[in-house]
């Protein structure tokens, strides 16, 4: 038989079991696997993990574990800078594109009103989601982190709270997503690019009491007219809550 030791680090501690937080942590095996596998014995989603060492030296998740090894597990950094050390995750996530699990309807929304790519249906199964981050290379924000297991799902998230507000943090604080907003610039119903509208092109589609703005902005694919109203301004002050709950930046 053999044994190996599992520490984890900083927010990982959330998906361990109280009495397992914050201490070294034995795991006795008769047969290896790899460390993918016994991370995730913990009930830590691979996904969450961004450092894996064994014995100090980083490995993939390939890596087997073996007898008698020391493993530590890492979460995403936001400002510690351990570029010199290969992650386990080969290539940074770039021009970062989102699908969302069906419980997350209200914050797909926010983030779309912020300006990303947040892909999202009511009826998507899993087996559907996990397709959807292989061919597209999203990342999947979810709140079951059982399906951030699946070895399809190789970038994702595990949404911790379940108010809206605090998911939209969650997740601007999670990708450092706050230097990269632009608000209003897509469809908050079908996540299009909008585009610029004159007054004139969309004029009949207007309520009457709005007649008098200047500046619209339709949606190509379910033409669908946007204008600043209050709607706007209640969306606006979300953007401004997020920016001023955001954690300090180091370089700031
Ligand atoms: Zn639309």
């Amino acid at each position: 038989m053999g044994a190996a030791r599992f520490r984890f680090y900083a927010e990982l501690n959330d998906f361990l079991a109280d009495e397992n937080r914050g201490r070294e942590l034995t795991r006795y095996f008769t047969v290896s696997g790899s460390v993918k596998d016994f991370v995730e014995s913990f009930g830590v989603p691979h996904t969450e993990v961004d450092l894996v060492l064994a014995n100090g030296t980083p490995v993939d998740f390939s890596y087997p574990v073996r007898d008698g090894d020391r493993v530590s597990v890492y979460p995403v950094f936001e400002s510690l800078d351990i570029s010199s050390v290969s992650r386990v995750r080969p290539l940074p996530l770039r021009s970062l594109r989102f699908v969302l699990d069906v419980y997350l309807g209200r914050l797909a929304a926010y983030l779309r009103m912020a300006g990303f790519d947040a892909l999202y249906g009511n009826q998507a199964s899993d087996t559907e989601l996990a397709g959807i981050v292989a061919r597209e290379r999203r990342v999947l924000l979810t709140r079951d982190r059982y399906l951030l297991m699946r070895t399809a799902v190789d970038r994702g998230y595990w949404v911790r709270s379940t108010e809206p507000k605090q998911q939209l943090l969650e997740v601007v604080q999670r990708f450092d997503l706050a230097g990269s907003t632009r608000p209003f610039t897509r469809c908050l119903h079908c996540n299009t690019i909008l585009e610029e509208a004159s007054r004139e092109s969309v004029l009949e589609r207007l309520p009457p009491s709005i007649r008098d703005k200047n500046t619209f902005r339709l949606c190509p694919s379910c033409q669908r007219v946007y204008w600043a109203g209050s709607h706007h301004e209640r969306m606006s002050q979300l953007l401004r809550w997020v920016k001023a709950h955001l954690p300090a930046s180091p370089t700031a």
